[in-house]
Order: structure tokens, then C-alpha cells, then sequence
């Protein structure tokens, strides 16, 4: 075995004329000190390697320590600048301390948090005006449903007289001008009451859109019967064009569709005189999802100059200021009707020329509906005449009776009464009738317990709702209870007619 260099060097030193190799016991001796000065040798190289790994260690982490102690500062110091930006007086009191970070950062939570407490007392606030704003809007719409009704049912008996006496024979012409100028205002009044409360509901965003199977031939013949005598009136003619590819059944708001069209062909026929109304409907689009109709209302009216075709749109705005001498009207219905457009992913577009007419029109998605269509168009059912049929008048208002029965009587039509809807059940049961004409709101019992009552054993006799309110929960509500059909009051003697014959 190899001596180390010290033996080595101290045997040459004091055994200069040698040593005896065969002195076993010295032998081993020299191996013995040798392996110890090697394994002192070793662990003094181990010990100075970890030495020098620990000192680079400590210089990293004091590297590390100053880079992250910067961060902080300038962190700090962000933090403090946003805070002066957000409330300048306390900039002295960052500056009575310069540059001391353990003041700074207790300023600076103290200040967060004042900000937490101001942000807290902000969001009560918040909430408070939020409640404020809702109960506010409550009685809003509260009011206006009321007042609504309140001037409905004068508003029916003005109505209803002047259609009483438009049936008169004999009437000299100047008389029935007189008759025409109130029914055109007592109609406008109506169709403002109509239009400001759809358009409170609409900002208060309570609309909601039905999924109902709509026939919509059917539907947009309808729409064309009881738009034509006002069309025939002014001398319109007013027509329907239907593509073919429509499919029978479509699944969406037949009632926001009505109202959409009956606004938009109501302004057609106003605008124009001795004219042509065109409703058109035509297949855009068909997936296995859905199903995307156009729909268009044109006339050869009096038109709208193209700096006012944007204006048109927003609320209480008409074309020129004489047109509600000479028209009438509230300039809310495009409004509300681009709006439930919009609220249905469409939007409402228009063309027009001055002196030529307009056109107004729309893309609606559907849903596509497995329903198929009947056998007979509704409309091809209407008569001419309701003689011979029975019909129950369930009322409570004296002159509505008075009113309705006029009418009835005038269409040959044999009418009972019924006050109340208690009064109505039992007279159902007893009795057969073609038809029942169900008010809604009633003392002793209500149009839609009573319908509720009458479908338990009778599911075959129609009942339509006699309504003052145009709300559109109301006429769906009636749906629900098993009403067929609704008409609003003050009603129109076509529409009631209407809906009379297409029931029976
Ligand atoms: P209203 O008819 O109640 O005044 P609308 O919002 O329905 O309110 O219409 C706003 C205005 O747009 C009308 O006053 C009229 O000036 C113009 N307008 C709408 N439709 C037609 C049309 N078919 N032809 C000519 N002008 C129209």
C-alpha cells in the first residue's frame, strides 16, 4: 500500500539509511498513520466544499432578499400614488414620514380600510335607493294599470254608443261625419291608453314572449279580416300575400305578432287614402330548429321623408308636426314595436319615398312546430249572419250588457245573461248554449274561476273572455284556464263578430 507523502518524507528524513521492511508490527504502524492523515485529508476537502456552497448560498438569498425588498418599495410606493390620486389630502401624511415603509403600509391599510367602510355604507345606500326605485316603478305601472281600466270603461260606453248608433238607419251625412270624428278620436284615445301602458312595461322589462303553435295563414288572414272595413273605409284595398312554402304551423307569440302587424298595417291604412295595403309573409329560412319568416307592410301612402326615417323610431315622434292634427296618434307604437322586435333578436327596417308610400318590414325566427293544419280555414267559416245561435252574456256592468246585447240583437243572435260567474255555472249546466262571452273581472265570482268550474263538465261549449285590459298576462292567463279566445273592451263590433262566427 502506497504510504502518504508526509510518511513518505519523514522516513526519507530520519531513517536515511533505511528501515527494515520486514518488521512487520512497524509496517502496519506506518499503514495506520498513513490512513488516518488520508481520511483527515478527505473530510478537510469535504468540509471547505460546503463551506464555499453555503457562502454562494447566502450571497443568493441576500441577492434575492434586496430584489424582493425593491419590489416592495416600489409596490408601496404604486400603492401610495393611487391613493393620493384617489384622496389628495393624505399626501402629508405619506411626506411626514418619508421613505419609512412600516408607516407607509399602516396608512395605507388604514385607508383601505376607511375604503372598505365607505364602499359598505355605498352599497346600503345602493340597496336602499334600488328598493326606493323598484316601489317607485311599482306604483308606476300600478297606477298606470289602474287608471287604465278606470278610463276603459267610459271609453267602452263612448264606444259602444257610437257603434249603437252607427247602425242606426237614416242618419243624415253630417250626422255621420259627426259620428266619424268621434269614433276616430275615441279610438285614438284608446290606442294611446293601449300604447303607454305597453311602453311602461316595456321599460320596466316585464315582457315576456309566449311559445304557442300559431296556424299563421290562418293567422295573417284573420289579421287581414279585421283590418279590412277600416281599410275599405278610407278606400283601400287591402291584400295578403303568402308564399307557399310557409309551413302550416309555426311555434311562437301569435299575440306580440298581432299586435307587431295590426300597428304597422293600422299606420299603413291612416297614411294613406284610395291606396293598396300589402301584408306579405314569405319563408326565409328553414332549419330542422327553426323556422325564419319575412313580413312586410307596404302602401302606396303619403310616405316619409328620409331625414325623418330614423326619427320615426324613437318615442313620441312623428314625421311632421301636422300629423297629429290631421291623423292622430302618439308616435309610440314604432317604438314599441321595434322594441319587441329587438327583444326578439330582430329589428324592424323600413323604405320609403315621399308621395310614392312606405314599407315596412321584419326577419322572425320561429321555432318549427309538428303541428299540422286543419282541415277548414277558420276564416273560410265565418257567416254572415248569428241567427239562430245562443249565446251566454256572463257581464255585471249595466251598460256593457246594454252595449253587447245591442249588438248581439242587431246580428239576430239570441242572448242570455248571467251576472255574475256563480250565475253562469248554473245556468250552463241547466241550459245549452253556442257560445259564452265571459267577463273577467267580477263580483261574487271571476271570469276565470267560473271557466275553471264550467271545464270540469263542460269541455265543449266556448268560452271567450270579455276583457278591459290589454295586458298580455291577462289574455294568456284566460288560455291557461281554458278560455278559446279574448276580446278587449271597448270592443270593435267586427272583431266581436269576428270571433263570435269563428267559434260557433
Ligand atoms: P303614431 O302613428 O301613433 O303617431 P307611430 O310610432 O306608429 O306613432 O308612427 C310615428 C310616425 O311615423 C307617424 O306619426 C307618421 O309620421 C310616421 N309613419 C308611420 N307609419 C307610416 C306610414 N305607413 N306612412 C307614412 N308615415 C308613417
Amino acid at each position: 500500500m502506497a504510504l502518504h507523502k508526509i510518511i513518505d518524507n519523514l522516513l526519507a528524513k530520519h531513517f536515511q539509511e533505511g528501515y527494515d521492511k520486514d518488521d512487520k508490527n512497524f509496517i502496519k504502524f506506518l499503514e495506520a498513520v498513513s490512513s488516518h492523515y488520508n481520511t483527515f485529508e478527505r473530510d478537510k476537502k469535504i468540509t471547505e466544499h460546503a463551506f464555499t456552497i453555503s457562502e454562494k448560498e447566502y450571497v443568493n438569498v441576500t441577492e434575492n432578499l434586496k430584489a424582493q425588498n425593491e419590489i416592495t418599495k416600489k409596490s408601496i410606493e404604486k400603492l401610495k400614488d393611487a391613493i393620493i390620486h384617489l384622496s389628495p389630502h393624505r399626501a402629508t401624511a405619506f411626506k411626514q414620514h418619508d421613505s419609512d415603509d412600516d408607516n407607509d403600509i399602516i396608512s395605507i391599510i388604514s385607508f383601505l380600510s376607511e375604503l372598505i367602510k365607505k364602499s359598505k355604507a355605498l352599497e346600503l345606500d345602493l340597496i336602499k335607493a334600488k328598493e326606493f326605485a323598484e316601489k317607485a316603478a311599482l306604483a308606476k305601472s300600478e297606477f298606470l294599470s289602474v287608471m287604465s281600466h278606470e278610463i276603459r270603461t267610459p271609453l267602452n260606453a263612448i264606444i259602444g254608443t257610437i257603434s249603437l248608433f252607427k247602425f242606426q238607419e237614416g242618419l243624415d251625412e253630417p250626422k255621420k261625419d259627426l259620428l266619424r270624428v268621434m269614433e276616430i278620436s275615441s279610438e285614438n284615445l284608446l290606442s294611446l291608453i293601449n300604447d303607454v301602458l305597453d311602453f311602461s312595461k316595456m321599460e320596466e322589462g316585464k315582457i315576456h314572449f309566449a311559445e304557442r303553435d300559431i296556424e299563421i295563414k290562418a293567422f295573417l288572414k284573420n289579421i287581414r279580416l279585421a283590418n279590412r272595413v277600416r281599410a275599405e273605409e278610407k278606400g283601400n284595398n287591402l291584400k295578403v300575400m303568402l308564399d307557399d312554402d310557409i309551413p302550416d304551423f309555426v311555434i311562437g307569440d301569435d299575440l306580440r305578432l298581432g299586435q307587431i302587424l295590426n300597428n304597422l298595417i293600422s299606420n299603413a291604412v291612416k297614411f294613406t287614402r284610395n291606396g293598396t295595403v300589402t301584408i306579405t309573409a314569405s319563408l326565409e329560412k328553414r332549419t330542422p330548429e327553426y323556422i325564419e319568416l319575412y313580413f312586410e307592410v307596404a302602401d302606396t301612402g303619403i310616405g316619409i321623408p328620409e331625414d325623418k326615417q330614423k326619427l320615426i323610431f324613437e318615442r313620441f315622434t312623428q314625421a311632421n308636426n301636422n300629423i297629429t292634427r290631421e291623423y292622430g296618434g302618439s308616435g309610440l307604437g314604432l317604438t314599441i314595436i321595434k322594441r319587441l322586435l329587438l327583444l326578439q333578436g330582430s329589428e324592424i327596417q323600413l323604405a320609403s319615398t315621399v308621395g310614392k308610400g312606405s314599407k315596412f318590414f321584419f326577419y322572425l325566427k320561429f321555432k318549427s312546430s309538428d303541428s299540422k293544419a286543419k282541415e277548414l280555414s277558420e276564416v273560410s267559416t265565418l257567416k254572415s249572419d248569428l241567427n239562430g245561435i245562443s249565446i251566454l252574456l256572463v257581464e255585471d256592468v249595466e251598460f256593457n250588457i246594454f252595449v253587447a246585447e245591442m249588438m248581439l240583437g242587431n246580428w239576430n243572435a239570441k242572448v242570455d245573461k248571467a251576472e255574475n260567474g256563480h250565475v253562469a255555472i248554473d245556468k250552463i249546466k241547466n241550459n245549452h248554449y253556442d257560445l259564452v262571452l265571459m267577463d273577467i273581472q267580477m263580483p261574487v265570482m271571476d271570469g276565470y274561476t267560473a271557466t275553471q268550474e264550467i271545464r270540469k263538465f263542460n269541455t265543449t261549449v266556448p268560452i271567450i273572455a270579455l276583457t278591459a285590459s290589454i295586458s298580455i298576462d291577462i289574455q294568456e292567463k284566460a288560455t291557461e284556464v281554458g278560455m278559446n279566445g279574448f276580446i278587449t273592451k271597448p270592443f270593435n263590433p267586427n272583431e266581436l263578430f269576428a270571433i263570435i262566427s269563428k267559434n260557433v
